[in-house]
């Protein structure tokens, strides 16, 4: 009989934290032993620290746990899922790296630092060497790695393999973002119920960087202290707030580097398998991007849990009268846009052995 490996959840009460929750329950190699979130929450039992928002009920043996302050103590697991507020981790994150913790966050605080790696495993599982260039790792092995903000992850996984095939050039995205994105109890009914908001702080810019960074290149140990080179990508979005409770489409035009045609492209969407389909990760999807053709497909409510809410749906691929080609993307954006993000992040660095 195998053990599992204890992992802690930072932010365990929010949106993000009960995803893993959920998504952790019948983990074939994670057990969830550990939970923190803010000291409004700490010290209760975790079924009355929360306001529960999932279909599925609180696992029992999780529900009995008691939350704990949001800072490393003796009996904090290795492998830390993080889920809090960026001004949170800001300084909580930091903390467990230094006490040796492997910090796997969901949060903008540390994606573009030079020494952070961001990840997709299918898009850039090379990029968690920069773990070693962390003062932490060097010290006691601690370190952290990041996934992407929500709307990146859906773009970059259809990017990807474009990107490497033809090289990408141009990208214009209009985001349609679900409310479930702002957190709980994130945007105020009244203000997104019928309504559309052309604005959600911080994230265009996040969406414009965070792509470029996914799809760099990393720079060598020693000669370049640049962690990742950018691609030389132009990327323009617009990025809205909908009334959809779970599910970001986007609406993408792309200038490719050399000439494609439409059947081609769709293949090499429909064909695309990386390192986590090759290590078979328990999290990765078979196939991480799916094109459907039907006129009308994705949709948010019916195409976010395919591949158990862990592959990126396009459809709509046409000519663009500006650039080359235009297509939607869809992607779960709590499951692929985040705490699934992170988990399968946390098997890539076991399989890479940055947990032992
Ligand atoms: P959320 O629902 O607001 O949850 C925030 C969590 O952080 C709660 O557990 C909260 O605990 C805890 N927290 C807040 N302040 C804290 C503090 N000072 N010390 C310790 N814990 C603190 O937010 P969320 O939507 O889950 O997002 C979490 C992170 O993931 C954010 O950085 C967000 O940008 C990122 N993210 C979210 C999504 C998404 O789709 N929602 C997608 C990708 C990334 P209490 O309950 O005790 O207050």
């Amino acid at each position: 009989m195998t053990t599992k490996a204890p992992v802690g959840i930072l932010g365990a009460t929010g949106t993000v934290g009960q995803r893993f929750i959920q998504l952790l329950e019948s983990h074939p190699w994670f057990e969830v032993a550990w939970l923190a979130a803010s000291d409004r929450s700490a010290g209760k039992k975790y079924a009355d620290a929360v306001t529960w928002r999932l279909s599925t009920p609180i696992p029992a043996r999780v529900a009995a746990l008691t939350v704990n302050a949001a800072a490393p103590a003796q009996d904090t697991p290795k492998l830390i899922f993080a889920a809090l507020d960026s001004a949170a981790a800001k300084e909580i994150e930091p903390a467990f790296a230094e006490a040796g913790c492997a910090v796997v966050s969901n949060s903008s605080a540390f994606r573009m630092a030079e020494d952070v790696p961001l990840v997709i495993p299918e898009v850039n599982a090379d990029h968690t060497e920069m773990i070693k260039r962390q003062k932490w790792y060097k010290k006691n092995g601690g370190f952290m790695v990041t996934n992407p903000n929500c709307s990146a992850i859906g773009l970059v996984l259809a990017l990807g393999p474009l990107h490497r095939r033809w090289g990408v050039e141009k990208v214009f995205v209009v985001t349609m973002q679900a409310v479930s994105g702002a957190g709980y109890p994130g945007v105020p009914s009244l203000d997104i119920l019928g309504n559309v908001v052309p604005y959600i702080a911080g994230e265009e810019p996040k969406l414009e960087a965070e792509s470029r960074k996914l799809l760099g290149t990393l720079g060598a140990a020693g000669v370049s202290d640049a962690g990742v080179i950018p691609a030389n990508i132009a990327v323009s979005a617009h990025c809205n707030r909908v009334a959809v409770e779970d599910g970001h489409m986007e609406s993408v035009s792309l200038k490719l580097g050399q000439p494609a045609n439409a059947d081609d492209i769709i293949r090499t969407w429909n064909e695309f398998r990386c390192v986590p389909q090759k290590l078979k990760l328990p999290t990765a999807p078979e196939q991480p991007v799916i094109y459907d053709p039907a006129p009308d497909r994705p949709q948010p409510r019916l195409d976010r849990d395919r591949g158990h809410g862990m592959s990126a749906v396009t459809g709509r691929l046409r000519p663009c009268n500006i650039l080359d080609w235009r297509f939607t993307v869809l992607s779960h954006n709590t499951i692929r846009g985040a705490a699934g993000a992170a988990i399968l992040n946390g098997e890539l660095l076991k399989a890479q052995g940055y947990l032992s």
